[in-house]
């Protein structure tokens, strides 16, 4: 199903109350997803490019990849890794935690622009002094790897 067809009922809505345990299900992080996060362990950001939009005015290099061209729908298998430096386009400093509690440190999100693709990747920004955008940054990577995003500290202007 498209994400954007409209779901007609012809009943109205029900709701249930109670308590839906959650520990049964595991959430997989797909085939796309599995090569970014086995590429995280390894310092490296995997993307994807389309080859058949090549008739394209756009190019589409996704970061993290997608299993289909989000233009044309065609499977993509073109995976190779980008360079992880990048350009910020768009950030906000965040002073709470989803619970409304302040944090003790602000921490920043940033929208970036990696090196070579298309997309734009969220994380945090780190050891700024001066914030921007057109600011560029390069991934601080943990030693410690578990296969996650956070395999990744920050990025940090260069
Ligand atoms: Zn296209
Ligand atoms: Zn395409």
């Amino acid at each position: 199903m498209l994400p954007f067809m409209r779901i007609d009922h012809d009943t109205p809505t029900r709701h249930v109350k109670g308590i839906l345990d959650t520990n049964y299900y595991r959430y997989t992080a797909g085939i796309a997803g599995e090569k970014f996060f086995e590429g995280l362990k390894e310092n490296k950001l995997v993307a994807v490019a389309c080859k058949d939009c090549k008739d394209c005015e756009d190019s589409h290099v996704y970061l993290p990849p997608r299993m289909y061209c989000e233009c044309c729908f065609a499977e993509l298998t073109d995976y190779f890794a980008v360079p992880d430096t990048g350009t910020v386009v768009s950030f906000t400093e965040v002073f709470q935690d989803v619970e409304g509690k302040p944090l003790s440190e602000p921490v920043i999100l940033a929208l970036i622009n990696i090196d070579d693709t298309d997309t734009l990747f969220l994380h945090h920004l780190i050891d700024v002094d001066e914030l921007y955008v057109g600011l560029r940054v390069k991934a601080v990577w943990n030693e410690q790897k578990n296969g996650s995003l956070l395999d990744i500290k920050g990025f940090k202007p260069t």
